[in-house]
């Protein structure tokens, strides 16, 4: 369970936190969440606006 997913565009991603269910969602502005359902991490990093990190 330690495989890392690209998108197309290597905007976003989404990557298995090793030992766990957990998935990482890294923006390409630089904003990271974590969540166990990748619905949630992928709606989050769909609504880029929303979460603008400095
Ligand atoms: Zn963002």
């Amino acid at each position: 369970m330690t495989s890392p997913a690209t998108t197309d565009a290597t905007v976003y991603r989404v990557v298995w936190q090793p030992g766990s269910d957990t998935l990482v969602g890294v923006c390409h502005c630089g904003a990271e969440r974590d969540a166990d359902d990748p619905i949630e991490v992928w709606q989050w990093l769909l609504s880029h606006p929303d979460h603008d990190q400095p």
